[in-house]
Order: C-alpha cells, then structure tokens, then sequence
C-alpha cells in the first residue's frame, strides 16, 4: 500500500518511439534496452515496443538479449554488445542474437562456437573511432574484416553489420569519429563485403545530427523520454514514467512520505522540488525508507506526492533531478530498486 510506485505510460512510450521514427529518418531505430530497460522493467518496454512495431532490439548483454527473445518470439533483431564468455555466445547463438564484436579475440571465439554449434554467428564489427572502449584500431581493422569473410565463406559466420559508439563530448570529436567510421566501411567494401546495418548514434546524436546517422540509430534515453542532461526540450518527447510516493504522516509544517535512499533516491537530492497536491514543494531532506517535504493546506495521509515526472504537479523530469547532482536522468530512473512497484497505467 505504501510503497512507492514507477508508473508507467504505454501511450507515452509509443508516442516517444514515433517521434524518434519521424526524425531519424530514413534511418531505422533500434530501440535500447539496457538496464531493465533504463529502469522501467524489460517485459513492459519489450512487448510495448514490439506492439509499436520495433525491428531492432539493442539488448547490453547477453541474458538480456535471452530474455527479450523469449518475449519476442521469432520477430525483431537483437543486438548485444558485450564481450561474453563461451557459454553466453552459445545461448546468443542458439536465440539468434546478433552479436557486436570489438576485439579480434573476441572474434575468433564467436566463430569458434559457431563452428563447434555448426551455426552460422551473426556479426556485427566495432570500428573504435576514438572512444577507446573497446573497438578494433583502424591498423587491425583489415585483417579483421578478412577473418570475418573467410567465416563467411566457411558458412560460420554473417558479416551483417559494422557499428561504433561517439563520444557526444563535442562535434568536432563526433566528426572525426564519422570519418574513421566511414573510412572503416569503405576499407570493408573492398573485400566485398556489404554488411547492411551501419551504426553509430545514440540518442542526442541520432537527434541533432542527421549527417552522423547510419542506416540504423541506436536510441534508448530519448524513447523513454529522458532527455540530455543540460540539453533541451525535445519536441514530441514526454517522459514515460513518474515516480509517486504517499504521504505516510503529516506534521505541523511538513509531510512524511514513503520513499528513500533505500528505495534508490539519492540523499543528495535534498532541496530539489517536488510535485504535490498543492503543487511544487521542497524535499527537505531524504531518509532511508521515508523523506520530508514542506507541507501544504489540507495536506492528509495517503496524499500522493511525485518525485519526478513531466511537470504535471510541478515536479521535474528525472533529468532535471539529475542536473541537481551533477549526472544524468538515467542513472535516477536506473537506480530505483525493487521496492519501488513498476505499474502500468496505460
Ligand atoms: C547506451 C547505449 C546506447 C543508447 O544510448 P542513449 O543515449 O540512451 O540513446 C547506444 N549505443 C551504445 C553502445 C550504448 O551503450
């Protein structure tokens, strides 16, 4: 009864998704899922998603990447990253999973399993264009890619996509990481390959900078409406999930309500402004189960208060909290821990 609820809205995620789709492209999205879906819950976001006719599905790790095949069935592509130990690329091979691969070691136990499952591993290289977190150097990319096309000669492997990831900490580093992409592709179309999924966006890049886009945009923030720490409103982006806690006591001149560090809410954010019946009041100070806001006229037990939204009781997004403390909206959705109830409200 009084623990605090993530409640989440279909409708919003869908319209999110839209205005993604509208604005990448001819670029196709593939919709991020990382950390529980950036804290909203995997099983919710998935099937939402897929209702909302989403191909590509970009899934961290490998068990993620199970676990969403086990809810899409046969449709969509999944795409994880990470590099994983033998067992996790036997089950990526066994669910179809394709797999992004950034390191020549890497790769050469993809397509070992592949050869010990006698499948075919569905490849997807990573050029490092100046992130160096993981990534094959231009000087190593060459001879990479002709390991690749010998696997696919040998039936063990597809060369389907090549991808990087930007830094998004200026344009100017964001446009020489395209020109070592670019310049990647080019090297891999002279071996004769024609890999179709080319990508190297994620969400404010997918956003702001059309001539960056490849044929598929990596997107996860901005489809759950949370928007770039310092950057602006986005238009037709909402945020898709509000953080409610109830009013648990009233005092003289503040309430009690049932939500705090324990549930994931940083201590830090004390002072910040949230939502009321009454409209914005200050969080005065955050406990471990329960926090302390000023109070309002008529203000009663089982009263609601909103930690983060989209304004509609005068609280902020989860990146507005963010910017408080000096990080990103994510990381106040990704921290709620399970105490919190994720509950659909549309
Ligand atoms: C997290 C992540 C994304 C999505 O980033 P957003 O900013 O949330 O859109 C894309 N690609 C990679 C490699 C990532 O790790």
């Amino acid at each position: 009864m009084s623990r605090p609820e993530l409640r989440l809205h279909t409708d919003r995620l869908v319209a999110n998704i839209r205005a993604v789709r509208e604005r990448i492209a001819p670029s196709q999205l593939m919709m991020v899922f990382k950390d529980d879906a950036y804290g909203h819950g995997l099983t919710w976001a998935v099937e939402s998603a897929r209702d909302a006719g989403i191909e590509w599905y970009g899934s961290y790790d490998i068990a993620s990447g199970v676990e969403m095949r086990r809810l899409l069935g046969s449709d969509g592509r999944i795409f994880a990253w990470v590099t994983s130990t033998d067992e996790e690329i036997d089950e990526a091979l066994a669910h179809h999973i394709d797999l992004g691969v950034g390191t020549a070691e890497y790769l050469d136990r993809v397509i070992e399993r592949a050869r010990v499952l006698g499948t075919r591993a569905r490849i997807h290289l990573k050029i490092d264009s100046g992130l160096h977190r993981n990534g094959l150097l231009p000087e190593e990319w060459e001879g990479t890619v002709a390991v690749v096309r010998a696997a696919e000669r040998e039936g063990l492997a597809a060369f389907v996509g090549i991808w990087s990831h930007l830094a998004e900490a200026s344009d100017a580093e964001d446009d020489d990481a395209r020109s070592v992409f670019l310049e990647a592709v080019r090297v891999s179309g002279e071996s004769g390959a024609t890999p179709e999924a080319l990508h190297l966006t994620a969400s404010a890049a997918s956003w702001w900078r059309p001539e960056l886009r490849g044929s598929l945009s990596r997107v996860g923030a901005f489809c759950y409406g949370i928007r770039s720490a310092e950057g602006p409103e986005l238009d037709g982006i909402a945020p898709v999930a509000e953080l409610s806690a109830a009013v648990t006591r009233v005092r003289r001149d503040d309430v009690v309500i049932a939500i705090g560090s324990f549930d994931g809410i940083p201590s830090t954010l004390a002072g910040a402004e949230v939502g009321t019946p009454a409209g914005a009041r200050v969080l005065r100070s955050v406990g471990e189960t329960s926090s302390v806001v000023a109070g309002w006229p008529g203000a009663a037990v089982g009263d609601e208060v909103t930690l983060f939204g989209r304004g509609e009781y005068g609280e902020q997004s989860a990146t507005g909290l963010a910017e408080r403390i000096d990080t990103v909206g994510e990381e106040i959705l990704t921290r709620l821990t399970p105490r919190v109830r994720r509950v659909i409200v549309s």
